[in-house]
C-alpha cells in the first residue's frame, strides 16, 4: 500500500479498508477493535471537550453543523449525542427552516437530551426587531425556551454590529432567551475578530479557519486578541476546500504520511486546527454516519501530525495557494468599487465543486436579486485580480460561477 505514487483513489481504497472500531479506537472487551456500542464493555468514548473562551462552559471539541436534513436523519442525531458531540449548530436560514424544525423534532421526542446540548443558531438580520422575530421562530421551531449561544449570521465588518445590537443581546439574556451572543463569519474574519476583541461584550465567534490560514501573522493576531478577551471560537471550513481544485506534487505523499499515521487526509486537517489550543470546537457539516464516525475517530485519536505531516500540510497549501478564496473580501470588493459579492459567489461554487453541494449552491446563488448577477457578469474583474494575494483568476470563476449556477 505505501506505494511512492499512492493515489487519491487509492488512498480511500485503503481508508476504506480501515475498521469503525479502528477510525473511533473503541476497543471490545478483549481489546479488538469493535463499532461503538458492541463490546461488554459499556458506554461509547466520547470527543473531549473544550473550554469556550472565558465564558465558564466547556463544550465538544466537535461540533455537528446543521447544514443537512435533520428532519429525515435523527439516527444521526442520536449518534452524535452517544459520542459526546454535543455542539449543535444551525441557523434560522439552513435548509429553509428545517435543520432547525428537524432539531425541534428530536427534542420533542428526546426531552432530556436538550439539557446535553449547547445549541447555536444564528439571525439573518441585524436590526433588534429581526433578530427578535427570529430569535423566536427559532425557538418555537426547535421546541426550546433558551439558545445557548446566539450569531449574528456571516457578518463581513465590525460596523453591522453596534451598542443597539449590545443592548439586544442584554436584554434577549436577561429575558432567559439566549445564554451568549455573537456572531460567524467567512469574510474579512480576521479584522471583525480583532475589532470584536475591542468590545468587551462578545463571547464567542465562528470563523473560517483552517490550515491554510492558521498560520498568518494577522490570523494570529485576532485569534490571540480573542483569546485574551475571552471569546470563545469556533473554527469552520477547516478542510479548506476551494472554487476549484489544483493538482499538486505533494498531495499523494501528503496522503501517504498520514495514512502511515493511521488517518485520512481530511481527518489531519481536523488536527491541524485542533492543535491551537484557543480553538474550543470545530464545526463540521456531517450528514451521514461515514463522516461523523470518521470525525469522530479525529477528535478521539490522541496522535498528534508527525512534523513531517504538518510540514507536506504546509507545502501542499503554498502549492495550492491560488484555489483557495481566504475571504478577504475587502480587498477584491473594494477593488470594484465595493457592493459585489465576489467572496459569496467564490463560496458558493466551492460549496459545488468542493462539497458536492450543488443544490445548496445553487440555491444561495439563486438568492442573489436578479440585478445583482446581471452587475456581475458585467463586471470588470481586472483590478480586484492584481489586487488578490493569492492570484485566483476572479474573472473566469464568477463567470463559471454564473453558468453553474444559474
Ligand atoms: S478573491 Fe482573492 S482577494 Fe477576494 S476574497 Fe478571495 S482570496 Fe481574497
Amino acid at each position: 500500500m505505501a506505494g511512492k505514487d499512492l493515489s487519491r483513489r487509492g488512498f480511500i481504497r485503503a481508508v476504506g479498508s480501515i475498521s469503525a472500531g479502528t477510525l473511533l479506537g473503541v476497543k471490545g472487551a478483549h481489546g479488538q477493535n469493535a463499532p461503538e456500542g458492541t463490546g461488554k464493555g459499556g458506554d461509547a468514548r466520547q470527543v473531549p471537550v473544550r473550554p469556550f473562551g472565558k465564558t465558564g462552559v466547556n463544550v465538544s471539541c466537535l461540533s455537528l453543523g446543521g447544514m443537512f436534513d435533520i428532519p429525515s436523519n435523527q439516527l444521526l442525531m442520536r449518534q452524535a449525542l452517544r459520542w459526546g458531540v454535543t455542539y449543535w449548530d444551525t441557523a434560522d436560514c439552513y435548509e429553509g427552516g428545517k435543520s432547525e424544525t428537524g432539531i425541534g423534532q428530536f427534542f420533542e421526542k428526546y426531552p432530556d437530551a436538550r439539557k446535553k446540548v449547547f445549541l447555536v443558531t444564528k439571525s439573518d438580520d441585524r436590526d433588534p426587531e429581526g433578530l427578535t422575530r427570529l430569535l423566536n421562530r427559532s425557538l418555537e421551531r426547535m421546541k426550546t425556551d433558551y439558545v445557548d449561544l446566539y450569531f449574528i449570521h456571516a457578518m463581513k465588518r465590525i460596523s453591522e454590529i453596534n451598542e443597539e445590537t449590545k443592548t439586544w443581546a442584554e436584554k434577549a439574556k436577561s429575558q432567559g432567551k439566549i445564554k451568549l451572543f455573537g456572531f460567524s463569519t467567512h469574510s474579512s474574519m480576521e479584522d471583525c475578530m480583532l475589532e470584536a476583541a475591542k468590545l468587551g461584550w462578545i463571547d464567542g465567534i465562528m470563523m473560517t479557519y483552517n490550515y491554510r490560514i492558521m498560520n498568518s501573522d494577522k490570523m494570529k493576531r485576532a485569534v490571540e486578541a480573542c483569546a485574551r478577551a475571552g471569546i470563545g471560537l469556533t473554527a469552520m471550513k477547516t478542510q479548506a476546500g476551494g472554487p476549484f481544485s489544483m493538482e499538486s506534487e505533494t498531495e499523494s505523499r501528503l496522503v501517504e504520511t498520514f495514512v502511515k499515521q493511521g488517518f485520512t487526509d481530511k481527518q489531519a486537517k481536523l488536527k491541524a486546527v485542533w492543535e491551537a489550543p484557543e480553538i474550543a470546537s470545530i464545526c463540521s457539516q456531517m450528514p451521514n454516519l461515514t463522516i461523523l464516525m470518521a470525525n469522530v475517530g479525529a477528535a478521539l485519536n490522541e496522535t498528534k501530525l508527525s512534523s513531517e505531516g504538518a510540514l507536506l500540510l504546509e507545502r501542499y497549501a503554498e502549492e495550492t495557494a491560488a484555489s483557495y478564496c481566504a475571504g478577504c473580501t475587502q480587498i477584491c470588493e473594494a477593488a470594484v468599487g465595493g457592493g459585489a459579492p465576489i467572496g459569496d459567489v467564490l463560496r458558493y461554487l466551492m460549496y459545488s465543486r468542493s462539497y458536492g453541494e450543488s443544490g445548496l449552491a445553487r440555491m444561495l446563488y439563486g438568492e442573489l436579486p436578479l440585478e445583482m448577477r446581471r452587475r456581475l457578469a458585467g463586471l470588470d474583474y481586472t483590478a480586484a485580480e492584481r489586487r488578490c494575494p493569492r492570484n485566483l483568476p476572479i474573472a473566469r470563476l464568477m463567470s463559471e460561477a454564473a453558468t453553474l449556477l444559474a
